[in-house]
């Protein structure tokens, strides 16, 4: 990519993912905040109370019952990532492929692993398997102590939209390296967080993210939240691969 040729464009982030790890699971930003920064996005709600999706400009909220519904726009999120997606680079995916060979056809179609890429997929899935976090009550234990009672949902022939983003290694901790996707079906009846997929077919779109926009909360819990734990990685394998 030759500097001339690309226009800047801003990710905007609240919170952080070690912060979620460490049990900060309540901020005073709204949905009605978030969608004033971005039409396009994931995140959870406060007291993990579902998986958030946003797609064109809608916010919906995946439950752990396997409901999906309209987020109430004075909901509050404790952590989210959004932008106003623009598909700059698209490409047809290739047929029945799994989530990590569909991981390894995205990178190949990014100009450079070194930005940030919001990423949305639309196809027909042969199956796809999500968790969905279980909401939480005070007081709240660490993300990967909440996330031991995740119900696992899988679903057959579904067509739907994965979508989410591509954050570099480098931003372990403020995200989620890798692939950090939601998923929810055409009809908007299911969804939740991505753990794996077979596709039969779809498209793949990303947008190539430049600039990061990230909002701190003022909490307290946020102020004494142990940020840098050693065993970083490992908590971010188990809570969001269930690995
Ligand atoms: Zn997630």
């Amino acid at each position: 990519m030759s500097k001339s040729t690309v226009t800047r464009h801003e990710i905007f982030q609240t919170s952080l993912m070690s912060a979620l790890l460490d049990g900060v699971y309540e901020d005073e930003m709204t949905v009605a905040d978030l969608l004033s920064r971005g039409s396009f996005g994931i995140g959870t709600f406060n007291g993990l109370d579902g998986e958030m999706l946003i797609i064109d400009g809608t916010c919906y909220q995946l439950r752990a019952d396997g409901g999906v519904s309209k987020a109430d726009l004075g909901a509050y999120t404790p952590y989210a990532v959004v932008t106003n997606f623009v598909p700059h680079i698209e490409s047809t995916l290739p047929q029945n492929i799994v989530r990590t060979e569909a991981s390894t056809f995205i990178d190949k179609m990014t100009a450079s692993q070194n930005y940030m890429y919001a990423l949305r997929i639309d196809g027909d899935f042969e199956w796809i398997k999500m968790r969905t976090v279980v909401k939480q009550e005070k007081p709240y234990r660490p993300m990967v102590e909440a996330t031991d009672e995740d119900a696992i949902i899988e679903l057959h022939n579904v067509s739907g939209v994965v979508a989410g983003f591509r954050t570099p290694l480098y931003e372990q901790g403020i995200g989620v390296p890798g692939c950090h996707t939601h998923f929810v079906t055409d009809d908007r009846t299911a969804g939740g967080h991505v753990l794996d997929f077979k596709l039969r077919s779809g498209t793949a779109a990303l947008c190539l993210g430049t600039d990061l926009r990230l909002q701190l909360p003022l909490t307290d819990a946020f102020k004494n939240a142990n940020l840098a734990p050693d065993d970083l990685e490992w908590q971010i394998q188990k809570t969001e691969m269930h690995a």
